[in-house]
């Protein structure tokens, strides 16, 4: 279910089986991290091993932006669909209220995580918010220990790009939470 640009791989799962395959994921305790793939990390890919290793390495890999879907059409491949960052982070949230998985929101400036947690929680009344933590805490272990003891299923990683990226990378078996998606300015967003 892998589709390869540039010797960057694309998931090939449409979003409707990409999500069912994320939430026998979490009901399996498994781990797996969310990156979104778009043509300027491909071409940022070619230069840079590390991430070109960071993006193959992460369990869902999803086509962000029209020019993964033409690429893949172009090099006869399958994927016709695209799903942004925030796309995928609000379908995360809308499984999550339904299969009441708790998430756990990390990043951005305090009035802007909790501003998308109250807005979010507006939204999805009996969503299961297991916790917060702004992006500009310095002490990690903290943060680590503050995701632990909140018992997160889903952690969304807002500090921008590489950093949220590195960030899970760097600490994700000392967390206990199985899915794990950096998403960019995405609470900038929610907060309205
Ligand atoms: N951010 C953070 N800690 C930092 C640096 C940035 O929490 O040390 C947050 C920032 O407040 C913003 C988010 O990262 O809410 C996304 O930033 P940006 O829009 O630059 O990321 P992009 O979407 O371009 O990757």
């Amino acid at each position: 279910s892998i589709e390869t640009i540039l010797d960057v791989e694309v998931t090939t799962l449409p979003p409707d089986k990409l999500l069912a395959d994320i939430n026998a994921k979490i009901k399996q305790k498994q781990k797996g991290r969310i990156v979104a793939i778009n043509p300027e990390k491909i071409m940022m890919a070619q230069q840079d091993e590390s991430l070109k290793q960071l993006l193959n390495s992460s369990a869902y890999k999803i086509p962000d932006g029209i020019g993964v879907s033409i690429a893949s059409k172009l090099g006869g491949g399958q994927i016709r669909w695209r799903v942004t960052g925030v796309g995928m982070m609000e379908s995360l949230l809308e499984l999550a209220d339904r299969e009441q998985h708790k998430v756990f929101f990390y990043g951005a400036k305090e009035e802007v995580v909790k501003g998308a947690m109250e807005n979010i929680q507006k939204q999805y009344p009996l969503l299961p918010i297991a916790g917060y933590c702004n992006g500009y805490e310095q002490d990690e272990q903290k943060i680590i220990d503050q995701i632990n003891e909140s018992g997160a299923d889903i952690v969304f990683v807002a500090l921008g790009s590489p950093r949220q990226e590195l960030f899970i990378e760097r600490n994700m078996d000392k967390l206990n939470a199985s899915i794990y998606q950096g998403v960019g300015g995405s609470f900038d967003v929610f907060s309205g």
